[in-house]
């Protein structure tokens, strides 16, 4: 009761965002504010940006300059930024690859050099932000899907893609806000019926899931199916910056096309020296993503098994709470427990959608793991 009064006045407000200051320490540890916390907020799913062998590569990588000084293609593509994109063709099974800035800068590229304004594109309902933002830029017209719902998407094709010169489809393969999994192969299929273009987002699969830590496309064996598998160096793989794997055409054509590869300054060498060391420690240590899945099973089935409804089959577990206040609110109380895990709101999420979302790592210790189970069962969490 006495809990619920300390936390009303934050809680009224739900919608408003504030930064918060943290300091990062070793581990899932972080400070805010004199006190320390576990993080369970974080996208360094495999614990690799601390890790001793990226920050080793990181320092290799500054003996010459930290920037770059011009764009890739002015005097920005440097011997490591082409070793990069080789390795990325190989670990994502496609004959190329071209890196971008970030994941925001990839989206934005590459949606709006595939698709113009006498295309078409149909995404997925849920897609990030950073793919919204891509297709309002292509000037193309746009259908969104329901989420995962083959059934729509087709419906869609079906009624609109004879209309158009080119259609673009694309979806998240493990989706941020939800950690549920798109139905890739089916997509895959209608993709050929179709006649379109498919691009995925692995920006949150890469390195946690696929036999090699590929991603879902690899897990699924559909890479040469997908035209554009984007994906991040800033979560699983604790780096920083993004790609695209695709064909060499498709390459050269983005090279050409791509507005956000073309204008902004090249990454810094030692963010690639340390990408190269984040992508070696993916392929070498699957125990990582092992541990990461096997834990999130574990938690998922102790939520369930205590009557919380949560959903996916990833290392992201959605506490939905639907509003806005509610989310706040066990968020706080979490954050007295010691936990750090933020509540997502619109329109991050849809309306009514409000959730707190957790996320594991590698790092998390079976006892973090209970303990923040245990803090979860005892809070009631109240829906809608
Ligand atoms: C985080 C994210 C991005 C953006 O990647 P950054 O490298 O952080 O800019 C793109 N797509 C999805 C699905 C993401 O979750």
């Amino acid at each position: 009761m006495e809990q619920r009064l300390k936390f009303s006045k934050e809680a009224s407000d739900s919608i408003h965002r504030a930064l918060f200051i943290l300091s990062r320490k070793q581990d899932n540890r972080i400070a805010y504010n004199g006190r320390e916390y576990i993080d369970f907020s974080s996208n360094d799913y495999l614990s690799l940006a601390g890790h001793p062998e990226l920050r080793k590569a990181a320092g290799e990588g500054l003996t010459r300059a930290v920037g770059t000084s011009a764009s890739r293609l002015i005097t920005g593509t440097t011997p490591l930024h082409a070793l990069l994109e080789e390795e990325i063709a190989s670990f994502k099974n496609k004959p190329a690859a071209l890196i971008f800035n970030t994941g925001y800068q990839a989206n934005l590229g590459i949606i709006s050099a595939v698709s113009e304004k006498k295309d078409v594109i149909f995404s997925d309902r849920l897609n990030h932000a950073s793919i919204v933002d891509g297709i309002r830029l292509s000037g193309s017209d746009f259908f969104r899907f329901r989420h995962n719902d083959t059934g729509h998407l087709t419906a869609l094709l079906e009624k609109y893609r004879g209309r158009y010169d080119n259609a673009l489809i694309i979806t998240e393969s493990l989706f941020s806000m939800d950690g549920d999994i798109a139905p890739l192969k089916a997509i895959t299929e209608l993709k050929k019926r179709f006649d379109s273009i498919l691009m995925v987002d692995e920006a949150h699969a890469s390195g946690v899931f696929g036999e090699n830590g590929s991603g879902l496309t690899g897990a699924y064996d559909i890479s040469p199916d997908v035209d554009i598998i984007m994906g991040t160096f800033s979560k699983a793989l604790g780096g920083f910056g993004a790609y695209a794997a695709l064909s060499n055409e498709m390459r050269d054509h983005m090279i050409n096309h791509s507005r956000s590869f073309i204008y902004s300054t090249s990454l810094p060498e030692c963010i690639i020296s340390a990408d190269l060391a984040a992508l070696g420690l993916v392929k070498n240590e699957p125990f990582r993503r092992k541990t990461l899945l096997l834990n999130a099973e574990y938690m998922r089935n102790e939520l369930k098994a205590s009557g919380i409804s949560v959903t996916g089959k990833s290392q992201i577990i959605p506490l939905i709470t639907g509003s806005n206040d509610e989310a706040v609110r066990l968020s706080l109380y979490l954050r007295e427990k010691g936990f750090w895990a933020v509540p997502i709101r619109p329109p991050t999420v849809p309306r009514g959608k409000a959730r707190v979302r957790v996320s594991l790592t590698y790092n998390h210790s079976k006892e973090t793991i209970d303990s923040f189970i245990d803090a979860i069962k005892k809070y009631n969490i109240r829906y809608g």
